[in-house]
């Protein structure tokens, strides 16, 4: 794609663009006289479809004609209602739909997770995660450790950007599993990273984890609706995600889970077990020993909240409509155009440190602005952008492919300027 630096390219781009009309379908924050902000923040919380209210309506709906009936009788019972999501969800992650479950919220997956997949021993049970993991990855990891006797600083292995870099090379990691992969327990990494918006090489992590005789996990908040994970054919034990970012579910919305197929019958791993991960047939039968069902279902523990289903569902529908393979090529094409912009604005102070192959970044770039502070980004939001701002001195745009424009872009990058003045 050859671009130019103008509103008139900008336009002519949407009006080409066979997913614009995917814009309208969603509700884009306005300031007080009503105009649309110009809102690249989806990478913190995505805005709500339009049809989410339907969605929840109609489970609201149920309940009160139907009462406890709702469980069996509804259009969509809510025995079942995780089922629902499954599809949509693992094509999304590039996942069979016995490997997906929608349910709790990130950390908390993350730390079923690692009650199969972390089985330290004395020899082996360090951890590696990247360095600027977003903190709550952190502090689970250095709870887990502590969970299981190990000092957390001796224990966790940061996989670090080199001195004056700002990116994180597999080569590093190379070294670290080379030099003590025969204490390393388990790989954690984020997918996309939150802070840099570097994607990391999935496949070649999760190969090299096992040929380490590691397990290896992703957390996929910067990753799930914004790159193709394919995690099935990465081979990865287990991944987890939120649905509120890119995935447009609502503040706090339920998590997912990804738990590979080679482990959906093994009965024997650890974990938690409660009744929603029991089989189906038996799960009223109370009387019962725990039987797990096969598959990432068998992780669940509670009877789920349907509203937060709902919403996830009504945004599933729309991701399915626009078709994730399109989304993603528009992303770069959008992202390529807002790259472009910032170089043409050939100022000095400010950097991209996220990087340049579209193959090892989302949607996200991280504009790194010398000598800034936070009063930039107050400024930013005074005349009209609603970004994310990363102390000490990192912007973070995100541009979404299913309702941010070039016409968008472009008004940031032309706001920026005139900010920066
Ligand atoms: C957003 C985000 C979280 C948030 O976790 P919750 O449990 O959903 O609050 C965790 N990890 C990463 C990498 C994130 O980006």
């Amino acid at each position: 794609m050859k671009y130019q630096n103008s509103l008139e390219f900008a336009q002519q781009q949407d009006a080409e663009d066979n997913l614009s009309h995917f814009r309208k379908k969603f509700h884009i924050p306005t300031d007080d006289s009503g105009n649309e902000l110009i809102y690249l923040c989806g990478n913190s919380l995505g805005l709500q479809p339009k049809n989410t209210s339907e969605y929840i309506q109609k489970e609201l709906q149920d309940w009160a004609k139907l009462g406890v009936e709702g469980h069996t009788e509804g259009e969509h019972p809510w025995l079942p209602y995780h089922e629902f999501l499954a599809n949509s969800m693992a094509k999304i992650v590039g996942a069979k739909p016995s490997e997906v479950v929608m349910m709790n919220t990130l950390t908390t997956n993350l730390h079923l997770m690692m009650v199969s997949f972390y089985q330290p021993t004395d020899k082996k049970y360090k951890i590696v995660i990247e360095a600027d993991a977003f903190p709550s990855d952190k502090y689970a990891m250095e709870s887990q450790l502590k969970f299981h006797g190990y000092d957390e600083k001796e224990g966790l292995i940061l996989w670090k950007p080199r001195e004056g870099e700002e990116l994180c090379r597999f080569e590093d990691l190379e070294t670290i599993l080379k030099e003590q992969g025969d204490e390393i327990a388990l790989l954690m990494i984020g997918s996309t990273n939150y802070y840099s918006g570097q994607s990391y090489p999935l496949k070649k992590i999760t190969d090299l984890g096992h040929k380490h005789n590691c397990k290896v996990g992703f957390d996929l908040a910067h990753g799930a609706g914004n790159i193709q994970p394919n995690l099935h054919e990465t081979g990865a034990d287990f991944a987890v995600w939120c649905s509120y970012k890119y995935l447009n579910s609502g503040p706090g919305s339920l998590g997912g889970c990804f738990v590979h197929e080679r482990h959906a019958n093994n009965k024997n791993l650890t974990r938690f077990a409660g009744w929603w991960g029991h089989n189906k047939e038996t799960r009223f039968n109370m009387r019962k020993e725990f039987d797990a069902l096969p598959g990432a279902e068998g992780w669940q523990l509670s009877n789920p909240p349907i509203l937060s289903m709902a919403a996830i569902r009504a945004s599933l529908d729309v991701f399915e409509a626009a078709g994730f393979e399109n989304l993603r090529k528009k992303s770069v094409t959008l992202t390529g155009f807002l790259e472009f912009l910032l170089d043409e604005m050939n100022n000095e102070s400010i950097s991209v440190i996220t990087p340049r192959n579209p193959e090892e970044r989302g949607c996200q770039l991280s504009i790194q602005v010398k000598d800034a502070d936070k009063s930039l980004h107050t400024k930013l939001t005074e005349v009209g952008v609603i970004s994310d701002w990363r102390e000490p001195d990192v912007i973070r745009i995100a541009p979404a492919p299913l309702y941010n424009s070039f016409t968008d872009v472009y008004g940031f990058v032309e706001r920026l300027k005139e900010v920066l003045k």
